[in-house]
């Protein structure tokens, strides 16, 4: 059990693990839409220049590698995500998706209604309440 995050803390891990995703997710677009054209225009080409047999005994074995490689590039994309999710201090559950939402809005776990942000001490003091000795000078 640690203390609960700042709403500063709280919204760079959420940011961070936006950042990610979103780079993962052009990635895996990237490499899933270059693949695909290259398999269309192999598959055209073979039409054309391979026999029947030899063009399957080709683009079926492609085709796996493909689903492949997007499949692993989709696992670590989730992994990297849960990674990076920010955590409930109080019982140690990953804050992605609805759980996340909740935490923003609400400061709480909806795991365990435990305090994930707190709203008390904000990251600048300048904002919100006068801290001793502001008034001083
Ligand atoms: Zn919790």
């Amino acid at each position: 059990m640690t203390e609960p995050l700042t709403r500063g803390a709280f919204n760079q891990a959420r940011a961070a693990a936006t950042l990610a995703s979103r780079r993962d997710s052009r990635i895996l677009a990237v490499v899933s839409v270059a693949l695909g054209v290259f398999q269309l225009i192999f598959l055209r080409w073979a039409d054309a220049h391979l026999e029947r047999g030899l063009k399957l005994s080709i683009a079926l074995p492609a085709f796996v590698i493909y689903i492949t490689v997007v499949g692993v590039l989709l696992w670590r994309m989730e992994r990297r995500k849960r990674s990076l999710a920010p955590i409930c201090p109080q019982c140690g559950a990953k804050l992605i998706g609805l759980s996340e939402r909740v935490a923003a809005a609400t400061g709480k776990c909806d795991s365990c209604g435990g305090i994930v942000v707190d709203e008390d001490h904000a990251d600048r003091p300048s904002v919100g309440r006068p801290t001793p000795g502001s008034f001083s000078e």
